[in-house]
């Protein structure tokens, strides 16, 4: 069973006002799993004029009454998680173990920024003068504009309505038109748990026009997006015109620094498991894997073997460990990174090919011998394969892994206290994990730097960007 899609409007689902539509695809079959609808201009005018409305009178409400709403969003998203998982898995491929582990984490954000609304303090500070009192408070921004994309279709919506809800904004949410259901899945939580017409509203669309129409609206104050750089680079351009706050969650090309101390096989384990998730389709995916050259044997062995030990399949299959990519874009992608590659000397050990002629499947890949200037060391891959290429020195390997515009996340492997510092402050990321892959976690700042974007998504930061300071002076 898959699910009802529709639009969400001033606390009504709808099929919009005649806007056409599309046909969602299961990526594993290429078959259609239902049509959604598409909004119209009027449909997003409703959005907007509702959301204005939401956003009254949700700000008005204590931070505990909000709190208390979106702590049983997060229950009913928690107790819903298989069904969730079963919608997820339908349309973007993933396996029903991902999925289901996306829903429950998915939960612990909402559950998290339900507690921190109680927390956005502001401050009193000292007066240089004595009759006058100088208070900094915080205040929600106003109507949100939210895209999300089709890798993880709950975690990133939840990721922006629960920050949004406790900091006291309404949001207008465009999920990606690829992988509906689960936001449709999650706005439905939402609605059961209490939060009123017009706080939420959920849209659909032609991507392009839909974004057009919300950021040049008055009515719309802050622009949260997820996906890729360019698409991003021109959202914050349409934010710039209107002065509209923004936060942009863009795409990386993570490095991975295993330095020759490292545990080979550990370290292989760790980061391989890491790699193929969601058959590598994550911002922060590990993507170029730089081996200092006494380990570098051990460590492509053992990962070869892992990625070779794969069980490629419908994500419904209980013995599936990696599903198909979800649009047919992603294996273009990946035939010309392997391509590229091979066309620059490098070797394939394991996988390079799509695999069978319905659904889009991709073997999990690893290439050997490439260029530093190839596509797949330079160009984001967001798929199944792996390029692990040896270092030397230490500045060597800073100097290649901060050598992208990206800035997003970084890992890197050492037993050595002063390499593991060294490291950690030398590489430009928004985040690096060092002996750890644990960079996302709903209580802890997730986002990038350089083209990777700016503004965070999770912590007390994931907060703070659906805020206004205010400065009070009172005599
Ligand atoms: P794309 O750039 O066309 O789309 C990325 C996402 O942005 C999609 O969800 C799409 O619906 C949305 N989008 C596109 N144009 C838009 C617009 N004008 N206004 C609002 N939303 C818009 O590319 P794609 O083929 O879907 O994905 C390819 C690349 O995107 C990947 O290689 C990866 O680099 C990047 N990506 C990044 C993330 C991430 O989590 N940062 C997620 C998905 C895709």
């Amino acid at each position: 069973m898959y699910t009802q899609l529709g639009l969400y409007i001033d606390g009504k689902w709808n099929h919009g006002n005649g806007g056409g539509g599309e046909d969602v695809l299961n990526p594993a079959t290429q078959k259609p799993l239902a049509h959604l609808p598409h909004a119209t201009a009027s449909d997003l005018d409703a959005a907007l004029a509702a959301a204005e409305k939401g956003f009254k009178m949700w700000k008005a409400k204590s931070a505990y009454d909000r709190g208390r709403i979106i702590k049983k969003a997060a229950d009913l998203l928690r107790e819903r998680a298989d069904q969730v998982a079963a919608v997820m898995t339908q349309e973007q491929g993933k396996t029903l173990v991902e999925a289901k582990g996306e829903a429950v984490t998915s939960a612990d954000i909402v559950e998290w920024f339900a507690e921190e609304g109680r927390r956005a303090y502001g401050r009193i500070i000292p007066s240089r003068n004595p009759t006058v009192r100088q208070m900094v408070v915080t205040e929600p921004v106003g109507v949100v504009a939210a895209f999300t994309p089709w890798n993880f279709p709950v975690l990133t919506p939840a990721r922006k309505i629960a920050a949004s809800l406790a900091a006291g904004c309404s949001i207008i949410i465009k999920a990606s038109e690829e992988t509906p259901g689960g936001c449709v899945e999650l706005v439905k939580c939402f609605e059961d748990a209490g939060v009123p017409p017009g706080v939420i509203n959920l849209v659909f669309g032609v991507p392009s026009k839909v974004s057009e129409h919300l950021i040049a609206s008055p009515i719309v104050r802050k622009i949260s997006f997820t996906g890729s750089v360019p698409v991003g680079k021109h959202l914050a351009e349409l934010a710039a015109r209107g002065m509209k706050r923004a936060t942009m969650e863009l795409g990386g090309h993570s490095p991975v620094v295993v330095f020759g101390d490292a545990d080979p096989e550990k370290t292989a384990d760790t980061i391989s498991a890491f790699k193929y998730r969601n058959a590598g389709q994550v911002c922060i995916s590990p993507t170029r894997f730089y081996v200092q050259e006494g380990i570098y044997d051990r460590f492509l062995k053992r990962f070869t073997d892992n990625a070779k030990a794969i069980k490629l399949g419908d994500g419904m299959e209980k013995d599936t460990t990696m599903g198909p990519l979800a649009n047919p874009r992603r294996l273009d992608a990946m035939d010309s990174f392997v391509a590229d590659a091979k066309s620059r000397g490098g070797k394939v050990v394991t996988g390079g090919n799509r695999s069978g002629n319905q659904g889009y499947f991709f073997e999990p890949t690893v290439i050997t011998d490439v260029p530093d200037d190839s596509k797949i060391m330079t160009e984001e891959p967001f798929g199944p394969v792996a390029p692990i290429v040896t270092f030397k020195t230490f500045d060597e390997v800073v100097q290649r892994a901060n050598s992208l515009e990206f800035g997003l996340a970084a890992y890197t492997f050492t037993s050595s206290p002063k390499t593991a510092t060294a490291i950690g402050d030398a590489l430009q990321s928004g985040m690096v994990g060092v002996n750890s892959v644990a960079i996302s976690t709903p209580e802890t700042p997730f986002g990038g730097i350089k083209d990777s974007g700016y503004g965070h998504e999770g912590g007390i930061e994931g907060l703070e960007v659906y805020m206004n300071k205010k400065f009070i002076a009172q005599a």
